[in-house]
């Protein structure tokens, strides 16, 4: 998908070189492609489970619409990841409704929508029973529980520890059941967690999901049927290219123990998964142009795109690789890839060797598919870029760049000023 001829950086059949003239730059650029592969590479580990695209990865619809017709579910965290769901066609039995704060309405508008319901705290399930029992809907939930596992994982994405804002501890989950049993208008059908992002090894989902199935166990007790085992998503990516685990890799190991703790069960549950970045992640680079270098303390790389468009580097202090897209190999340096925003934060890359790099030159940021466009701001007064999706030699923007209209858009200035 990604390669190179005549030294420049092709996405497929397309030269970079030929998106930055024809779409302009900044520009996110995604593989169908690799999209695809990502999906199959699930769809053959994990035959038997239900698969949740985990929508605030990408919220792009034609990268959602690509995702909804191989069969997958959506896992939202807010009533506009719904809105993006349904409108990009997932099926509604097949979305769950996450989230730790959900207000009235977004829990009306689920409900409205007829989705299931991951539940974070006894509070959200009474308001589920009400609304519920006012519109005459009864409404499939899971609870989602914190097992206290430690991802590995830098410790902003870590979501499962006991110290976490996530899910209900052990202790609370058979109230929980017991109450939702009680309940006319809710109906307990699944088991949920979810443990962390970027999780690079196997050890914490089997940790997790052996924990679900005790908690499992001892709520079918109390008369649930469970219909599903949800262990969230997490799985990493490969951004450093030392290699990583795969949906394979992951499916060796918690298959059998999935088999294991559900031969324990009276119920037959399905096994669910919500991956997000291992879907979209390595689909998408982000193409940026070089302002300026500048020679100082540092050999400075100043770029268009900054944290205003991919975060993870500043928020998360993430390694994204960066490679020079126009032209490759000659005479390397060590340089400092920077945004154009006015934080020194902004850093997308430091002290990467490349090819020696001029103004006007183009690079490319990797693996940029998961948590870049959608974590994108409008910050120092830039309107957000173009996306653009590739297939063979076939380009489609499938987001149009903003523009200053997009800026003053909704703000309104009192006529008493
Ligand atoms: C973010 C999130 C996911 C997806 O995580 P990835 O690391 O992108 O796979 C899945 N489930 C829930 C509840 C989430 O919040």
């Amino acid at each position: 998908m990604f390669s190179r001829k005549n030294g420049i950086l092709f996405i497929e059949d397309v030269s970079t070189v030929e998106i930055a003239e024809k779409y302009g730059t900044p520009v996110y650029v995604t593989s169908k492609f690799q999209l695809e592969k990502n999906i199959e590479a699930y769809k053959k580990a994990f035959p038997k489970a239900e698969k949740l695209y985990a929508v605030k990865a990408n919220g792009n619809l034609a990268l959602m619409r690509i995702i909804a017709s191989n069969g997958f579910g959506a896992d939202v965290f807010s009533s506009g990841e719904l809105y993006l769901s349904l409108l990009a066609g997932f099926s509604k039995q097949k979305i769950l409704f996450n989230g730790n704060s959900k207000s009235d309405s977004e829990i009306e508008m689920g409900i409205q929508a007829g989705v299931k319901f991951s539940v974070d705290s006894l509070d959200e399930l009474e308001t589920i029973r009400s609304i519920a029992e006012r519109e005459g809907k009864e409404i499939e939930i899971a609870f989602r529980i914190n097992p206290d596992i430690d991802p590995k994982t830098h410790p902003k994405i870590a979501t499962g520890l006991k110290e976490s804002k996530f899910g209900l501890p052990e202790e609370q989950a058979l109230k929980a059941y017991e109450m939702a049993l009680r309940m006319k208008n809710v109906v307990p059908k699944g088991i949920h967690c979810h443990i962390g992002s970027q999780i690079l090894e196997t050890s914490p989902f089997i940790s997790a999901l052996r924990k679900l199935g005790k908690i499992a166990k001892a709520i079918e007790k109390l008369g649930v049927e469970l219909d599903f085992i949800d262990i969230g998503g997490g799985l990493g990516i490969d951004y450093e290219g030392k290699g990583a685990i795969t949906p394979h890799d992951l499916a060796k190991e918690l298959l059998p123990v999935f088999e294991e703790v559900s031969s324990d069960l009276n119920s037959d549950p399905m096994l669910w998964l919500e991956p997000g970045r291992s879907i979209v992640g390595n689909t998408t680079v982000l193409l940026t142009r070089v302002n300026a270098v500048k020679r100082t303390h540092r050999n400075f790389v100043a770029v268009d795109a900054g944290f205003n468009l991919l975060i993870r580097p500043a928020m998360y202090g993430s390694y994204h690789r960066v490679v020079v897209a126009n032209r490759d190999g000659g005479e390397e340096e060590i340089y400092t890839v920077v945004g154009p925003i006015c934080e020194s934060g902004d850093v997308l890359a430091r002290d990467r060797k490349l090819p020696k790099v001029e103004k006007g030159d183009l690079i490319a940021i990797l693996d940029a598919g998961a948590y870049g466009f959608s974590m994108s701001s409008q910050y120092n007064g830039r309107p957000r870029c173009a996306e653009v999706l590739v297939s063979g030699s076939k380009t489609a923007l499938i987001r149009e760049p903003e523009s200053f209209g997009d800026l003053v858009a909704r703000q309104r200035i009192p006529e008493w000023i």
